[in-house]
């Protein structure tokens, strides 16, 4: 991690980028711009013609069960742990739920996935979500679907969380810690986008245009902080967009929802899906269409490295 921050830091000097260390926030709209409070390591005040909003996104927080990162965790709680809890229970089995508890599985924890809906992944390729339920079976993670989650509450002791399960039985679940991963949300927290009137829809995201414009001249917001799938490449080229937008270099315009169709088959549980993007750009670069609803793991070079290919080839 240092050494990725680090390499960050190198390309902002390298770029004559100037870093502050702080958290920003908006104070008003100013002369040739907008005027920016910087508070933390740094105490700065700016004035910027152009700003770009890439604060991210939080997890979401489940009505009476707040994070306190000890006992109810968040993933920013789950990757703090100090040591490997012996029952682990996890509540939602999106994505990087099951990443989660599929790291902890991995080093040893006994998991319990409590998941609402009564199908596995139900938002993912209906193949690929068949492969993934029988490779976390085999890691021995033990998932519920269907359940509906009551009380939840914690002693010195651990984490009990009472719930129904499919067949309506009441149960109880004791764990040591648990997380809880049910999405995320928008983060525009501290940024006062009300002191210069910056509009956010009824999710908190900021409202943007295809071209990532804000309704405000000269402010732009890209990434989870606004509409549209919460994945890492599209915030990256959101990003990249806007950057040359700016500079007016290269008016490039971002298919959101062909990223939509080309990321359907992504495999992001626990490894990057980055590898998974690129190997399928220079599979339709070579002619080769991923067939929706079937298995593209074999595609993806990252994989092919660490000998973690499984599924079946699903390219013609
Ligand atoms: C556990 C986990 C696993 C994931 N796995 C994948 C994956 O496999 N593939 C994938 O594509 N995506 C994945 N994602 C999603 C991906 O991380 C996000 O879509 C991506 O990071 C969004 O980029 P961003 O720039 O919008 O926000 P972020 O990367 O969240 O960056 C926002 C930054 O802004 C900072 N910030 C916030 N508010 C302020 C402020 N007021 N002032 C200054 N700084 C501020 C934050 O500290 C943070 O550094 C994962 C996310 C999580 C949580």
């Amino acid at each position: 991690m240092k050494q990725n921050n680090d390499g960050i830091l190198y390309l902002f000097k390298k770029n004559k980028v100037t870093f502050f260390h702080g958290r920003g926030s908006f104070v008003k709209a100013a002369e040739g711009g907008y005027e920016l409070q910087v508070s933390g390591a740094a105490e700065e005040t700016l004035v910027a013609k152009q700003v770009v909003v890439a604060t991210g996104s939080n997890a979401r927080a489940l009505a009476g069960a707040p994070f306190d990162e000890q006992n109810i965790l968040s993933n920013d709680g789950a990757l703090r742990l100090g040591a490997v809890p012996k029952r682990l229970g996890l509540i939602g089995s999106g994505v990087i739920g099951l990443e989660m508890g599929s790291v902890w599985r991995r080093l040893g924890s006994d998991v319990t996935v409590l998941e609402g809906l009564p199908t596995f992944l139900g938002a993912v390729d209906e193949q690929i979500a068949k492969e993934a339920k029988k490779a976390f079976d085999k890691q021995g993670l033990n998932i519920e679907l269907g359940v509906k989650v009551g009380d939840i509450t914690h002693s010195k002791k651990g984490v009990s969380v009472a719930y129904t399960n499919a067949k309506g039985e009441a149960q109880t679940l004791e764990v040591d810690k648990l997380i809880i991963s049910i999405g995320r949300v928008p983060n525009t927290h501290g940024l006062n986008v009300e002191a210069v009137g910056l509009q956010l829809d009824e999710r908190g995201a900021i409202v943007v245009d295809d071209d990532c414009r804000t309704n405000l001249p000269g402010v732009w917001a890209v990434g989870d902080v606004v509409r549209g799938p919460m994945l890492a490449h599209k915030a990256e080229e959101e990003g990249v967009a806007v950057a040359e937008r700016i500079r007016s270099t290269r008016a490039c315009q971002l298919q959101h929802h062909s990223l939509g169709d080309l990321h359907q088959p992504r495999n992001c549980l626990g490894r990057s899906d980055r590898a998974t993007t690129q190997s399928q750009w220079s599979c339709l670069q070579g002619g080769h269409l991923p067939v929706p609803g079937q298995w593209s793991g074999p595609c993806a070079g990252r994989h092919h490295r660490h000998g973690e290919v499984s599924g079946r080839r699903g390219h013609r």
